[in-house]
């Protein structure tokens, strides 16, 4: 119990261990942050028309009771809570989400063509086709739902071609395909929308998402230093240097570092190994914040866009979620989300332009909204999906091979680099069994077993 823990980064992940270290009363601890702020990819920010956002569109829900304690605790209850009401805006229709379960909605030749690629993978013998993320959409939903929704649908959040990703970390991130069920819908005319993890959720009643994690801070006192970057770390000495100069040792050491930045800051680290951890695939964000001076004109949540007129592959009416996330009710907002990689670069001087447009070319805002809109606010966010290629399940296991018996944990959404167990509430927990494992030997199993 006497060991010196230090955890890097004061995210989700770095907080959830912070808040077990307390109640388990471990003393010889403290957490450092790159940024002058708390809360990572889950912070939010107020421009200054008074309008709240997030880094891209966080909604709360939970696989785990230990996330729902702190969850509570963090928030004391002040919360909306929400049915999902999300749609696929295609083709000029709005098909509520999950796509394949509504495609009723579509016009009659994509309609023809979505049927026709489902009864051709219905009639595929065997499992589907585990080659890559690509064959697999095809073999379990046709070419046609493939081509429609989910190729351009994709490809726009992972910004990179689909053949690069795997098959093998879905779990309950894509809903499970009935033909019977689907196919029944149309006939019956009957939308289906009950499937999925976040069919309700919650949201902060102020201050965004990122009230969650403000919340811990004040009991953090000394322990939390802001603006302190890791900047180099021996594992031989088992110390951290960070950006001011000054030194920490550690026993054992939590990062949230994202992976390859990891390893190009730990001295001594082999070459192979630090070249494997860059091959690591991510897309970057840019988000884009929409003002507007009117009563929201919906009740929708958020829309996935797949048509390509548009930039951004979802849109949130962010406002909707909070009334407290606009300055008023004659306000409401939008947040856009946009990735860009290599592969698919984004200019960022001219987002907010290309976003506009995109929302007027898919029907989302009129043209005349423009005259509307009083604030538009971009967050430029690096590192906002981890994405699960082919090759990195290899990639980690030699990484973390090498890294966990140096005492150095690597955890969290581009700590672990696990798109799977990304979200707020793995990542909460994922700190919290991190704890449990290195004082008490207990077993890490939202990490290990990825659930
Ligand atoms: C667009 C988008 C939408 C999302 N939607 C949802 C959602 O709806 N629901 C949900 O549950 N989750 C959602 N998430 C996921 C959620 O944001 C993450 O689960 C969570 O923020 C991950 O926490 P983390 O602590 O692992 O990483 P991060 O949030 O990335 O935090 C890591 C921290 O480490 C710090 N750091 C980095 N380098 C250093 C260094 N060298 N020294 C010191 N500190 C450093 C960073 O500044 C950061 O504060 C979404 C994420 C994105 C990008």
């Amino acid at each position: 119990m006497s060991d010196r823990l230090l955890i890097l980064g004061a995210g989700p992940t770095g907080l959830g261990a912070a808040y077990r270290l307390g109640q388990v009363g471990h003393e010889n601890w403290s957490i450092r942050e790159r940024n002058g702020y708390v809360g990572g990819l889950s912070a939010s920010f107020r421009d200054d028309r008074g309008f709240t956002w997030d880094v891209g569109g966080h909604v709360v829900f939970s696989h785990y009771p230990e996330f729902d304690r702190f969850f509570e605790e963090m928030t004391r209850g002040e919360v909306f809570r929400h049915e999902r009401k999300s749609y696929i805006r295609i083709a000029s229709r709005w098909v509520p989400y999950p796509f394949q379960n509504n495609i009723r909605h579509l016009p009659p030749e994509l309609l023809e063509e979505c049927l026709q690629g489902l009864e051709e993978a219905s009639r595929r013998p065997g499992p589907p086709d585990t080659t890559n993320f690509l064959a697999w959409n095809v073999s379990r939903l046709g070419r046609g739902i493939t081509r429609c929704f989910l190729q351009p649908d994709n490809e726009k959040r992972w910004a990179c071609p689909l053949d690069m990703l795997s098959a093998t970390w879905v779990g309950d991130r894509v809903s499970p395909v009935d033909y019977g069920r689907i196919v029944e819908n149309v006939r019956l005319e009957r939308d289906d929308i009950s499937w999925g993890p976040n069919k309700t959720f919650q949201f902060p009643r102020h201050g965004g998402t990122g009230a969650i994690f403000e919340a811990m801070v004040p009991r953090l006192g000394e322990r939390l230093r802001l603006s302190r970057e890791a900047v180099s770390i021996d594992p031989r000495a088992r110390t951290v240097r960070f950006s001011d100069g000054s030194q920490e040792s550690y026993d054992a050491l939590l990062t949230t570092i994202p992976l390859d930045h990891l390893l190009g800051r730990i001295e001594g680290a082999p070459e192979p190994l630090v070249a494997s951890a860059r091959r690591l695939r991510r897309a970057d964000g840019l988000i884009v914040g929409i003002g507007l001076n009117k009563p929201v004109p919906t009740d929708k949540c958020w829309i996935y866009c797949p048509d390509a007129a548009a930039p951004h592959f979802r849109t949130t009416y962010f406002s909707n979620y909070s009334p407290f996330n606009a300055p008023d009710e004659e306000h409401y907002s939008l947040m856009c989300d946009i990735s860009h990689s290599d592969l698919r670069p984004r200019n960022r001087d001219t987002i907010v332009e290309e976003t506009i447009q995109g929302l007027i070319a898919t029907g989302i805002l009129a043209p005349e909204d423009r005259d509307a809109i009083v604030s538009t606010y971009r967050i430029d966010a690096p590192y906002t999906y981890p994405v699960p290629t082919l090759e990195r399940d290899a990639i980690l296991d030699a990484l973390h091979a090498w890294l966990e018996p140096l005492g150095i944990h690597s955890r969290g959404r581009f700590g672990a680099w696990l798109y799977e167990i990304g979200n707020m509430d793995h990542s909460v927990v994922m700190g919290m069994q991190w704890v449990d494992s290195i004082l008490s030997g207990e077993r890490e199993n939202v990490w290990l077993d990825r659930v």
